[in-house]
């Protein structure tokens, strides 16, 4: 077993190579910095993620590309460890690629959930962060990861629930806060209010007109807690940089980057607490670690 010291450990459980890093590589990157053990579950090795010829040099796979990619923003973060779950990109919704075998949405949620119960017996953090319920922004991938993480969160500290690690030496451990990180829609119906002076549709945007802003806004959750990135935001924009591939071109950057730089130019990431429940109380944090007691 992980000999683990008393220290503040956090799990962040994503879908792809690269969320990590365009959602919360400011958050991740505060933490390490105040001597927080932070580990990265990515569920998926990226497979569909579309990718310039120039990219694609010196690697036989989308996925070997992306890969690389994420251990370059894991060392620029300074991860302190790093599970991939090794699953198939499942795409955007209503793709081919959803019902591929190996796609994440194929696998089953208890084999998903189990894998991700078996890394936090594994490495106890405290505090446990995913995406929203839906998935930020829709993504079938992020809405599974959701999911398994939520089912894995309520399982690991059950002695019932999958018996059979306990046979490797695990032990139950429930963490103590559940995180979804999520960001403000008000930002997003700002900017559907400018998109016909775009040209642009909200309903299909993204570089395959697959992201459709109306339905974002459909789906808004609670933020309880803001931390703050500004002291670092160059490491940031390293490890965002690490996945160039997905970066889009550039040379033109469309109304969807805009955005993303809208909601980085604030410095502040956003979550919601899922555990321990809110109940319609005002809770307004500063650190996800609030009152977390070490062990
Ligand atoms: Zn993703």
């Amino acid at each position: 077993m992980v000999e683990l010291s008393k220290n503040k450990r956090m799990l962040i459980v994503t879908a792809h190579p690269d969320d990590e890093s365009f959602a919360m590589a400011g958050s991740i990157a505060r933490y390490v910095n105040e001597g927080v053990s932070v580990y990265l579950i990515c569920a998926t090795n990226g497979d569909v993620g579309e990718v310039a010829p120039v990219f694609m040099e010196g690697f036989d796979t989308v996925a070997e590309l992306r890969l690389a990619e994420l251990s370059c923003a894991a060392e620029t973060l300074g991860l302190s460890g790093l599970t991939l779950l090794g699953y198939r990109d499942s795409g955007m919704a209503g793709t081919e690629d959803n019902r591929h075998p190996d796609s994440l949405c194929s696998a089953s949620l208890d084999e998903v959930s189990g894998r991700i119960t078996h890394v936090i017996r594994e490495l106890r953090p405290q505090v446990v962060v995913t995406f929203d319920p839906y998935g930020g922004y829709g993504h079938p991938d992020h809405i599974v990861v959701h999911d398994a993480t939520v089912q894995a969160f309520d399982a690991a500290g059950d002695p019932d629930q999958y018996p059979d690690q306990l046979n490797d030496g695990l032990l139950p451990y429930q963490p103590q806060k559940l995180y979804y990180h999520t960001f403000d829609r008000r930002l997003v119906s700002l900017t559907i209010n400018l998109m016909p002076l775009f040209g642009t549709d909200p309903e299909r945007m993204g570089k395959n007109g697959d992201i459709n802003f109306r339905e974002i806004t459909a789906h808004s959750y609670p933020i309880h807690a803001r931390i703050n990135t500004r002291m670092v935001e160059e490491q940031a924009q390293q490890a965002r940089e690490c996945h160039a591939s997905q970066l889009g071109g550039l040379t033109r950057p469309g109304l969807l980057q805009r955005l993303m730089v809208l909601f980085q130019n604030q410095h502040v990431d956003t979550y919601m607490r899922a555990y321990p429940p809110v109940n319609g109380s005002r809770v307004r944090e500063r650190d996800l670690f609030e009152d977390v007691v070490l062990n």
